[in-house]
């Protein structure tokens, strides 16, 4: 029969062919469902995957109904673009049915959520990996099967914070996919035992949200003999090491530990511990210690003022000298304090009216004392120089710095260990070293003998509540002393 009709015919037939074919597939009623392709149904189960055949359709039949194309596709997002990109070969293929139909009116297509919604009740399924080094969010769950899409989606929400980007190894990520669409619904990022951030859809996007939980503190005792040093006898007595770090600072500035320990020396110390369900996570606060350091007691109590927190003695002087002995770690102490001393450059007789710490060039200088500082920039011998007046007539100098740290200007207020400069060797300079000077009124003195004076005293007001406070927690660590180490104590008072 096709035989007798002319060409043009034959060419009309097909495009009503392909129209009827088209609508037939398009339909959204309940009767064409039955005759639509799998391929079709597979289509329109995500809003997105539909969008993409729309995006086909676009790009196939660009000069056709341009108008009514740019309408329909007016409310799509860049994402789409994106999208397309990531999934080209999984698109084309569902979209081959329809791009047959070439110039047909493409808004006969149905809207495809009409669709969606009427599958049955969305199901789950929830996983978890553990992140690994080298892993990255899109590695960890293109791997799972997310989608570029969604993936992208999510990184959108963290944007500011960055969260998902910073993952680091032994973190883990749960998330929850749509068993039908295999789309993201939930993902949350377990950041430790107390932290995470949860990102749950709603609807196209996804919102962020943390979550804390606090542990419970409780008060826990320590106690130890000293006969070798802080760190082994510490350790032994099960006292960890990030404590005996903070007691080391506690204790530090009066006892040099490296070489005043003595056989017999104790340590007691009272502190919080951070419990969740039951189980040890952590360590609070020190809030008392006692170090019997060759017969002399120190006892240290936390106390919060409107400075901030710190360590006092019981009767509320500073545990905290105001200034640090070395401003720098150095390796070794090149040129003593000599008024007297030959210089190594003019090899004449020139005082040494400071220390030199030799250090490897780049290692950060401190500021040994809270203070402003009067002068940073270059002096001729000295090089880069940077100077710190600390009131009360005390005066501090770094040279031969390589250069300043951020900040570190006339003017500027600087607290107590904060990097100020790095260790050069500019000005006459023999070698990478911190030439650093102590001044009282206006007079030199060793900065490695030198009476450091005490931190500023406890303000009067906190004073009235903190000594009955001390002697409250005092009595509680001495109460807290097993009866050998009672024992031990009181006959080593009686000595
Ligand atoms: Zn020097």
């Amino acid at each position: 029969m096709t035989k007798l009709l002319p060409a043009k015919h034959l060419l009309s037939i097909a495009m009503v062919s392909a129209f009827l074919a088209v609508v037939l597939v398009a339909l959204p009623d309940g009767d064409s469902e039955d005759k639509n392709s799998i391929s079709l149904e597979a289509n329109f189960e995500v809003i997105d995957q539909s969008q993409l055949m729309l995006q086909d359709l676009r790009q196939l039949a660009p000069t056709a109904n341009t108008a009514a194309q740019n309408a329909l596709f007016s409310t799509n997002d860049i994402n789409v673009d994106k999208a397309y990109k990531d999934t080209t070969d999984i698109n084309t293929d569902k979209a081959v049915p329809v791009t047959a139909v070439t110039t047909t009116t493409i808004h006969d297509i149905p809207a495809p959520k009409a669709l969606v919604q009427k599958s049955a009740p969305p199901t789950f399924k929830e996983q978890t990996v553990e992140v690994k080094p080298g892993d990255s969010l899109s590695k960890l769950l293109s791997a799972k099967g997310i989608s570029a899409q969604d993936i992208h989606k999510v990184s959108v929400a963290d944007t500011k914070q960055k969260t998902l980007l910073q993952m680091r190894p032994g973190q883990t990520l749960q998330f929850t996919t749509n068993n039908a669409s295999g789309e993201l619904s939930s993902l949350t990022i377990v950041l430790n035992r107390l932290d995470s951030v949860t990102f749950d859809r709603v609807g196209d996007e996804f919102n962020r949200k943390e979550t804390s939980r606090t542990p419970e503190v409780t008060q826990a005792y320590k106690e130890a003999e000293i006969n070798d040093s802080l760190f082994v006898d510490g350790l032994k007595s099960g006292i960890d090491q990030s404590l005996l770090i903070e007691l080391a600072n506690i204790f530090g500035w009066d006892i040099d530990f490296a070489l005043d320990i003595r056989k017999g020396d104790s340590l007691s110390v009272l502190y919080e511990e951070q419990l969740l369900d039951g189980e040890k996570i952590g360590n609070g606060n020190i809030i008392a210690a006692q170090f019997i350091n060759n017969g002399r007691t120190y006892q240290a109590i936390r106390y919060s003022t409107e400075k901030g927190s710190s360590y006092y003695s019981p009767d509320g002087l500073a545990m905290r000298k105001a200034f640090i002995r070395t401003p720098v770690d150095f390796t070794r102490i090149s040129s003593k304090f000599n008024p007297n001393r030959l210089h190594p450059v003019f090899k004449t007789t020139m005082p040494h009216r400071g220390v030199d710490y030799a250090a490897a060039s780049g290692t950060p200088v401190k500021a040994a004392g809270d203070g402003k500082i009067s002068f940073a920039g270059k002096q001729n011998g000295y090089g880069n120089v940077v100077i710190i007046d600390h009131g009360r007539g005390y005066q501090t100098l770094y040279a031969h710095l390589r250069g300043f740290a951020k900040g570190t200007k006339r003017g500027a207020r600087v607290q107590q260990g904060k990097v100020i400069a790095y260790v050069g060797q500019t000005g006459w300079a023999t070698g990478p070293h911190l030439h650093y000077e102590f001044r009282i009124n206006g007079t030199h003195k060793n900065p490695i003998t030198v009476k450091l004076p005490n931190d500023e005293p406890m303000p009067k007001n906190d004073l009235k509540n903190f000594l009955p406070y001390a002697k409250q927690v005092v009595a509680t660590l001495a109460n807290s002393h097993s009866p050998e180490f009672a024992q031990k104590l009181a006959s080593l008072n009686k000595n």
